[in-house]
């Protein structure tokens, strides 16, 4: 029990009334300077992502490699297995650097309590699965791209559909416990459960325990979150141990009442529906813009066809500069999904907890306080790339305007 001496981070924000998102001066200067690095190291990674893929091509890296390739197998399998793990070794070298210095500030800012070893065991073991992963998917496309030249980029959408689809399904029981540890909630916090269980049901929500998982995230790092993740049989509520640990107990349902707001209102099943239309488009684009380059530089760039694997260089860069420009649409479908979730963690907890709102903005007032959020982003930085909205605005938004329980779409 924590005595008058020591009380939670959550115990210590409760006793504040919270009327906006406010910052001591020190946190307040943390704030910036973490703001200012982070706009940095995004800028610089996107930068210079664009740029080793364009010096890639323009030093006929992927003919070179092609030709090795060859020289080895006739089998494009043992092909695929070659290139497509070189290229993403590569890349992942040229940008260890920045990772290392994004690790370091989350560890400087305290953000971050993992230790190199450990981050780069991480590292390895991502990069072990994406090259896996990708070097399947794309010896696939590269099939389609050689058998349907002009309509790959539509079978190619659908099969990339279906993995990504694959992916969110086997992520919770097969990629995410590669990273973190997870426990039933139900087993280290099992009078929370049943508050949270109840919670549920009071709004005709029937989350078994068995869907409610506690993730040791304190291993990693010293921030606050709460998630939904999986569909179908694996779809399951998560809550970090710095949450349930730091958080009172209105604050810590209200946290999961917006988890369940992203749960009953299908968040997870309209991520994907969008994605779909994201990609469609991406995949049209990327098809129609490579034929262009192609035409004019192909053989400049010593890329016959786009069937060869010395085109993919030139294809992730379509790719990543697509996704660039789609970020700001995926970002606000995104705001737009938690601004929803907010909505319904407000109105859900209103029924159990006294003053709901005032025991929200003191959650957010916390989760923004523990990860040194900037106050005031810039809209532009706000529509391009914040996947919430901002820890000022959803304040503002909790104690202002006043949920009816007719916002909320309960499951039929
Ligand atoms: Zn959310």
């Amino acid at each position: 029990m924590p005595t008058a001496a020591k009380l939670s981070p959550g115990e210590v924000v409760a006793r504040r009334t919270i009327t906006s998102y406010t910052l001591a001066p020190d946190q307040l200067r943390k704030a910036e300077g973490l703001h200012r690095t982070n706009v940095l190291l995004s800028l610089a990674g996107t930068i210079f992502g664009f740029a080793l893929l364009a010096i890639l091509i323009a030093t006929r890296f992927a003919p070179r490699l092609q030709r090795f390739a060859e020289s080895v197998s006739r089998r494009r399998i043992v092909q695929a297995f070659i290139v497509v793990p070189a290229l993403l070794l590569t890349l992942a070298v040229l940008g260890l650097p920045l990772d290392l210095y994004a690790h370091h500030i989350s560890r400087a800012y305290g953000l971050s309590v993992q230790s190199w070893p450990s981050w780069f065991a991480d590292m390895a073991k991502a990069e072990f699965l994406t090259i896996i992963v990708a070097s399947l998917f794309l010896w696939l496309i590269f099939i389609l791209i050689r058998r349907a030249p002009r309509l790959w980029w539509l079978f190619g959408w659908f099969f990339a559909l279906i993995v990504i689809a694959a992916m969110v399904f086997v992520s919770p029981i097969l990629i995410d416990p590669i990273f973190n540890r997870f426990d039933p909630l139900a087993k280290t916090n099992p009078e929370l459960t049943t508050q949270l269980r109840s919670l549920a049901l009071a709004s005709g929500l029937d989350i078994p325990e068995s869907r409610i998982f506690l993730m040791h995230a304190s291993d990693k790092v010293t921030t606050y979150n709460a998630y939904v993740t999986g569909f179908g049989a694996t779809k399951r509520i998560v809550v970090w141990d710095t949450t349930a640990r730091d958080l009172t107990l209105p604050q810590t349902l209200f946290v999961f009442g917006h988890e369940m707001g992203h749960y009953v209102l299908h968040h997870i099943y309209l991520g994907l529906a969008f994605t779909a239309l994201l990609t469609f488009i991406g995949f049209f684009l990327t098809q129609q813009l490579a034929q262009f380059a192609l035409a004019r530089f192909g053989q400049r760039w010593q890329i016959a066809t786009l069937g060869e694997w010395s085109s993919l260089p030139l294809l992730m860069l379509l790719a990543s500069l697509l996704s660039f420009f789609g970020e700001p649409i995926a970002n606000t479908f995104s705001r737009w999904e938690e601004h929803h979730a907010d909505i319904y963690g407000l109105t859900v907890t209103q029924s159990v907890t006294k003053n709901a709102a005032q025991v929200a903005a003191q959650a957010f007032q916390l989760l923004g306080e523990k990860s040194y959020s900037y106050p005031t982003p810039s809209r532009l930085q706000v529509i391009w790339d914040y996947s919430h909205p901002p820890i000022a605005d959803r304040i503002r938004f909790v104690l202002t305007n006043p949920v009816s329980a007719k916002a909320i779409d309960p499951e039929p």
